[in-house]
């Protein structure tokens, strides 16, 4: 059942607007001069070679990361998320792709805790090894919709639980929606990120409807996209539901998405959308 191996997909498109939202919500967070703790509920590896031959396989990094490596022209925050993964290319050659488990790394203070979960025994021990010295980090192989529900709400109070499933069965998004209404239960004050891909776009139309009838209020989607929604042309675009965002994201999101659209989309098809899915009030 676990055949999915993020090595395949590192530094792709949806890679860096996952991992852009990820870095500015932890910015956020940083703000304030108290800990957070960051759960990712599917961390994978943690680290991929982009020279693997995983990664040569379909060589999705070039339309992703690899095209923004050189440029010069960032958006500041788009700029920022970069850097990080400069930070683990010792500013050299594009040769290494962070995950998201190593991005949190990257931006933790001495008092945050990263908790990091995954299910695949080989993934799962390359993360181990990663963060086995780090003693604010904790890798657990096991279940992170499941098990992470125990360690809400976190101690601190204030946190980031991202959500970044392979959705290798069609019941994976029932199962998120279900798995973040009880999350949210436990830990109303959270920001949620949730991390879907546009295949079919019907069956995110179901997905945001799923999200407004949870009873979870103030969500806000981010999508890119690299070329127009269609069926049969595989992942055309992938979005980020964000549950309580930062109220600095969207005006962020609106300077950096349409930039990334026009530097990553395929022949001039890039494209961006920017939804208040659900108000505040409305949970
Ligand atoms: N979040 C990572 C990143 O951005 O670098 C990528 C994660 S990858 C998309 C999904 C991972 O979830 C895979 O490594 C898979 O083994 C793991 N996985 C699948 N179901 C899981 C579950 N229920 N609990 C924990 N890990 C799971």
């Amino acid at each position: 059942m676990l055949s999915y191996r993020h090595a395949f997909h590192a530094g792709n498109f949806a890679d860096v607007l996952k991992h852009l939202v990820l870095v500015h919500i932890l910015e956020h967070l940083k703000r304030k001069d108290k800990p957070f703790c960051y759960i990712d509920t599917h961390a994978g590896a943690g680290m991929y070679a982009l020279n693997s031959e995983f990664a040569l396989k379909n060589r999705e990094f070039e339309s992703g990361i690899a095209r923004l490596w050189r440029r010069s022209d960032m958006p500041a925050g788009v700029q920022r998320y970069v850097d990080r993964v400069r930070q683990c290319n010792q500013g050299k050659e594009l040769a290494h792709y962070p995950g998201s488990p190593f991005i949190a790394a990257t931006l933790m203070r001495k008092d945050d805790r990263l908790c990091l979960y995954d299910l695949h025994s080989t993934e799962f021990k390359f993360l181990h090894r990663l963060f086995e010295k780090d003693r604010r980090i904790r890798t657990f192989h096991a279940d992170g919709l499941v098990d992470s529900l125990g360690l809400l709400p976190p101690k601190e109070r204030r946190g980031l639980v991202l959500i970044d499933p392979s959705y290798e069965l069609s019941d994976d998004y029932r199962l998120m929606i279900e798995s973040l209404k009880k999350m949210h239960k436990r830990f109303a004050t959270g920001i949620y990120a949730l991390w879907y891909p546009v295949v079919e776009r019907q069956r995110i139309r179901r997905l945001e409807r799923q999200l407004q009838d949870s009873g979870i209020g103030n969500v806000a989607l981010f999508e890119l996209g690299i070329a127009p929604d269609s069926k049969g042309r595989g992942m055309t675009a992938s979005g980020m539901a964000v549950i309580n965002p930062p109220w600095t994201l969207a005006a962020e999101m609106q300077r950096e998405l349409p930039w990334l659209a026009d530097a990553l989309g395929t022949e001039k098809q890039g494209n961006c959308r920017i939804v208040n899915l659900v108000h505040e009030s409305a949970g």
